[in-house]
């Protein structure tokens, strides 16, 4: 499927119902959705992959990387009226993906997440309770090999860092992300806030022989 193809159907899907601000329930644009899961399937991680979406929401991401060849899709989220909307956008689309619920901040409910060759997302930035986007990180680099997030730009700074000796950040791509007016805490009808998606390559951890050399 074509780039501007994807924008269209992702396009057509149903959003949040009532958006939560504590959940920073804001829907990725179906342009930056498209551009985001067409770019993660040119570098040869989506198609043939088994894909995990943390944070799925109303199911943009999952359905994107279902459409453009992800053999296994899995999503998972806290807010069941949002995995409702997920389900009836997956089945509007004929994408085939097993939605989950689940508190990523309770670790103890990790077992439940399946282990994937890719992991996407567009975490909580963490504006309405700091390091909100943590959890997400944390379970992306235990369960899958390649993972893909967008952040606010800059965040490369902290999240290197963060990351070191699970992790390493292998491509950043730019990106803007329009924001229409949600919550009553907006002042402008809609802004552009910059972003960027990194590309994070798991690293193992090192075995005591090589840690020797
Ligand atoms: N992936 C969707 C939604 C992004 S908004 C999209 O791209 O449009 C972030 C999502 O993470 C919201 O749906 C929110 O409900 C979910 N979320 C926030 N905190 C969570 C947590 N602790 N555990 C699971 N999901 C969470």
């Amino acid at each position: 499927m074509k780039l501007r193809q994807l924008e269209i159907v992702l396009e057509s899907l149903n959003g949040f119902p009532n958006p939560s601000a504590r959940l920073e329930q804001y829907r990725t644009p179906a342009p930056l959705a498209a551009r985001f899961i067409h770019t993660a399937m040119m570098n040869g991680d989506i198609a043939g992959s088994s894909v995990l979406d943390l944070g799925s929401g109303t199911g943009i991401l999952s359905i994107a990387a279902s459409l453009l060849g992800a053999v296994e899709v899995t999503g998972i989220e806290t807010d069941p009226d949002a995995i409702r909307v997920a389900e009836e956008n997956a089945k509007k689309t004929g994408c085939t993906i097993t939605f989950i619920q689940a508190d990523l901040r309770r670790s103890e409910e990790w077992r439940r997440i399946p282990s994937a060759g890719t992991v996407i997302m567009n975490p909580p930035f963490g504006a309405q309770n700091e390091h909100a986007d943590r959890p997400f990180i944390d379970c992306a680099l235990e369960r899958g090999e390649i993972v893909y997030g967008i952040f606010n730009a800059g965040t490369r700074r902290f999240l290197g860092p963060y990351i070191i000796g699970r992790g390493e950040i292998s491509d950043t791509i730019s990106a803007g992300c329009t924001i229409p007016r949600t919550f009553s805490f907006h002042a402008d009808d809609r802004r552009e806030i910059p972003v960027e998606i990194y590309r994070i390559r798991k690293t193992r951890p090192k075995t005591s022989r090589q840690e020797k050399r």
